[in-house]
C-alpha cells in the first residue's frame, strides 16, 4: 500500500508538471533550518541502514533566502531517499553551499553523495528521463517508478536551475542540483550579527572518525574562532592529549563521537580513570539510537551531548554550556531575522478537545501566542456539547475551527467528529474545520481521520511551525502584527546537559513563553508532577484488577505528556505499557511499572533542576 501510494504521488506530481499546473512559489525561508530538518528526517533511516549520514549547510554563509523551500525539500528528499536506497555501506552526505553570488542572487548548490552501487556511464545520460531505471532488475529489487529523478529535473528547471550527477559503478554517486535563490537580509549589518558566535581562545579536540562529520565540526569551530585539532583514532587522541599536556596548554573541551574508537563512552571513562592528562570537558555526539542511554552518560563523565546529525544551534548551545563562555552568545538561528511565521496571527475562536492537562497547557501556550481565543473540552463528549450549545446560543461567537485529539476518554475524537458532522447536517450548519491531533504517526491514521470527517491532521509532538502551517490552511490570517518580543532569551541554559530529560523539548515549551504571562514551564511541570502519582496509582490498580484497558489508558496519557516534556525514557516505558495493556498481557507489566517509577523519579528531579536553573538565569 505504501509503495503504491508513493507511485501514485510520483505520477500525480509528474502529470501536474507536464500539464504546466505546478507553480513555483517565492517565500522567505531559512535554508539552514531546511537542511537540518531534512537531516533529522532521514537520520533514523540512515542509522537503520547502517550508513553514516551527515547533512550540512556551509557554515560561512548566512541562511535567509527567497525561493521555494517545499520544492527544494522535495528534490532533496528524492535524492537522499535514492542515495540511502542504493547504498549498502559507507556514507551518505548532504551539503549545500552558495556556489556564486551576484548582486542579491546566489546560485545555491546542493550535493547528495553516496558510496553505493553507482550508475554505469551508459545509463547516466538517460537517468533523468521519465520511467527510466538504471537496470531492469531495479524495479523488482527496490521498487520505484523511475519517475523520481524526472520530477527532480523538472522542478529544478522550473526554478531556473539545473541538475546533474557524477557516478562510477561500485564506488558511488554524487547527485547535485543548483538553483538561483535571492539573498535576503544580506546587508553588512546582518553579516556582522551572524558572525557573533565566538569561542576565541578555546581549545577543542575533535575525536571523530567519520571524515564528513569531522570536516563539518572543523568548519564550524573555525567559524566560531575556536582553535581545534582532530583525532581519528584512539592513539591519535591520546597523542594529542599528551602533546597538549606537555605544552602546558590542555584542551578545554573534547568533542567525541559516541562510536569513537569502538566505544566513546569507554574511552572517556578510561581517561578519567588513568588521570594521565588534565581532563577537558566532554561533549558527546550521538545518533538517535544511542540517545536512549543518555541516563548513564553522566556517570561516565560526559558533560553534554548533541544528537546527530548535528544542528548548528544545538552544538553552539552545548559548547557555550561546557565552555562556560560568559559573553552572551547570539546563536546564528536567532541572529537571522525571525522567519515570517513568527509574525503570524490568527484572530480566531477555537475549540480544543484534549484530555491531557499538560497538553492542554501547551496548546494554550501556542495558541495564545498566535492570537487565538480558545475553549478547552476535556473529552469528546464535552467537545460535541460545546459545539451544539454554542450553536444554540447567539451571544457567543462561534468557533472557526476545532483541534481534536483522537484518543480521549468517554468519547474519542473520531466518534466526536462523527457526531458533530451529523449535527451539522441535521441542522444544515456550515461545516467546521476539524483538525485531528494524533499520537500515532502510524500509516493509515490519516485515512482514519479523514474517514471520520476530519479535515486535516497534526501528529504529536508537533512544533509551533507545524501548527501554524495547518492553521494557515484553514483560518483567515489576521493582518500580520509585529511579534511581541519573545520571553527572556533561550533560558534554562538549554545546552543539552546530560540528564533524564531531553532539553530540546523544554526549549520548545519555553519558546511559547510570552512576556508578562505566568511562567509556562513552571506550570506545565507542576501539572505533570501532579499527574504522575495519580497515573501510577491507576496503573497499580489496573494490575490488581487485571484491567488491561485501564492500564492502556493510564499509560497513554502519561506517554504523551512525558514526550512533551522530553522525558523520553518514561515515554518509551509508557509506550510499552500501553501495548501490554492493549494486548492484555497484564502480568508482564508489573516489573515495567517499577522501572517506570524509577524513570519518573529521575525525570521529575531533572525537571525541577531545570526550573531552578531557569530561575537562576532569570535572576
Ligand atoms: P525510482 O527510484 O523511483 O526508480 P528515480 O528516478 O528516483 O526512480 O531513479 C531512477 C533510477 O536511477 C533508479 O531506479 C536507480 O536505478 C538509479 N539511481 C537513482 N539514484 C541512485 C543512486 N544514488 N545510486 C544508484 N542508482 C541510483
Amino acid at each position: 500500500g505504501e509503495n503504491l501510494l508513493a507511485i501514485i504521488n510520483d505520477i500525480l506530481d509528474f502529470s501536474k508538471i507536464e500539464a504546466g499546473k505546478l507553480e513555483i512559489q517565492t517565500v522567505t525561508f531559512d535554508l539552514r533550518t531546511l537542511i537540518e530538518n531534512v537531516g533529522v528526517m532521514f537520520a533514523r533511516r540512515a542509522e537503520h541502514a547502517g550508513v553514516d549520514f551527515t547533512c550540512a549547510f556551509d557554515t560561512q554563509a548566512h541562511a535567509t533566502y527567497a525561493g521555494d523551500p517545499d520544492r527544494i525539500q522535495q528534490i532533496l528528499n528524492n535524492l537522499i531517499g535514492n542515495a540511502l536506497k542504493f547504498t549498502r555501506e559507507g556514507a551518505v552526505t548532504v551539503r549545500a553551499y552558495a556556489a556564486a553570488t551576484t548582486d542579491g542572487t546566489c546560485r545555491m548548490r546542493f550535493e547528495v553523495r553516496d558510496t553505493g552501487f553507482g550508475i554505469a556511464a551508459e545509463h547516466q545520460a538517460r537517468i533523468f528521463d521519465s520511467f527510466v531505471q538504471a537496470d531492469g532488475s531495479t524495479a523488482r529489487k527496490f521498487g520505484g517508478t523511475g519517475l523520481g529523478l524526472a520530477i527532480c529535473k523538472q522542478l529544478t528547471q522550473l526554478m531556473g536551475g539545473e541538475i546533474g550527477l557524477e557516478s562510477s559503478p561500485g564506488r558511488g554517486s554524487m547527485f547535485w542540483f543548483m538553483v538561483p535563490l535571492r539573498n535576503e537580509f544580506a546587508g553588512p549589518a546582518h553579516q556582522s550579527r551572524v558572525r557573533r558566535g565566538n569561542f576565541e581562545g578555546k581549545r577543542v579536540l575533535i575525536a571523530e572518525a567519520n571524515p564528513e562529520s569531522r570536516e563539518l565540526l572543523e568548519l564550524q569551530l573555525t567559524a566560531w574562532r575556536a582553535s581545534h585539532v582532530a583525532a581519528t583514532s584512539r592513539d591519535g587522541a591520546l597523542r594529542r592529549l599528551q602533546d597538549a599536556a606537555n605544552a602546558g596548554a590542555g584542551f578545554d573541551c573534547m568533542i567525541i563521537d559516541h562510536g569513537f574508537a569502538g566505544d566513546g563512552l569507554t574511552f572517556v571513562a578510561g581517561l578519567r580513570l588513568t588521570k594521565l592528562f588534565p581532563l577537558p570537558k566532554f561533549l558527546m555526539l550521538a545518533g538517535i539510537s544511542a540517545l536512549q542511554e543518555t541516563g548513564q552518560w553522566m556517570d561516565a563523565g560526559i558533560d553534554a551531548y548533541v544528537d546527530k546529525p548535528i544542528r548548528q544551534r544545538e552544538l553552539q548551545d552545548a559548547l557555550a554550556k561546557v565552555l562556560q563562555t560568559d559573553e552572551p552568545l547570539e546563536p546564528f538561528a536567532a541572529a537571522s531575522p525571525r522567519p515570517p511565521e513568527d509574525e503570524t496571527r490568527f484572530k480566531a475562536h477555537l475549540l480544543v478537545a484534549e484530555d491531557n492537562t499538560v497538553n492542554q497547557e501547551l496548546m494554550r501556550g501556542m495558541l495564545d501566542g498566535l492570537g487565538c481565543r480558545l475553549q478547552i473540552a476535556g473529552n469528546g463528549r464535552e467537545a460535541v456539547d460545546a459545539v451544539i450549545n454554542l450553536e444554540f446560543d447567539s451571544r457567543h461567537d462561534p468557533y472557526q475551527l476545532i483541534l481534536m485529539d483522537c484518543q480521549m476518554p468517554e468519547l474519542d475524537g473520531f466518534a466526536a467528529t462523527r457526531r458533530i458532522r451529523e449535527f451539522e447536517q441535521r441542522e444544515a450548519r456550515e461545516r467546521l474545520p476539524i483538525i485531528a491531533i494524533t499520537a500515532n504517526a502510524l500509516n493509515g491514521d490519516r485515512e482514519h481521520c479523514l474517514a471520520a470527517g476530519m479535515d486535516d491532521y497534526l501528529t504529536k509532538p508537533f512544533t509551533r511551525a507545524q501548527l501554524i502551517e495547518v492553521l494557515q490552511r484553514w483560518l483567515p490570517l489576521e493582518a500580520t502584527v509585529k511579534p511581541a518580543a519573545m520571553g527572556a532569551a533561550p533560558v534554562a541554559s538549554t545546552a543539552a546537559v546530560v540528564s533524564a530529560i531531553d532539553l530540546t523539548a523544554l526549549r520548545k515549551i519555553q519558546a511559547l513563553q510570552r512576556p508578562g504571562a505566568p511562567d509556562i514551564l513552571t506550570k506545565v511541570i507542576a501539572l505533570y508532577a501532579e499527574a504522575v502519582p495519580r497515573v501510577l496509582q491507576d496503573m497499580r490498580n489496573a494490575m490488581m484488577t487485571a484491567d488491561g484497558e485501564l492500564l492502556q489508558r493510564a499509560a497513554h496519557s502519561l506517554k504523551s505528556s512525558s514526550a512533551s516534556l522530553g522525558a523520553t525514557a518514561c515515554a518509551e516505558s509508557c509506550h510499552e505499557l500501553e501495548a501490554l495493556g492493549r494486548s492484555g498481557h497484564i502480568a508482564a507489566a508489573a516489573s515495567k511499572i517499577d522501572v517506570l517509577e524509577f524513570e519518573l523519579d529521575a525525570a521529575l528531579a531533572a525537571l525541577r533542576q531545570q526550573l531552578r536553573l531557569a530561575d537562576a538565569d532569570a535572576a
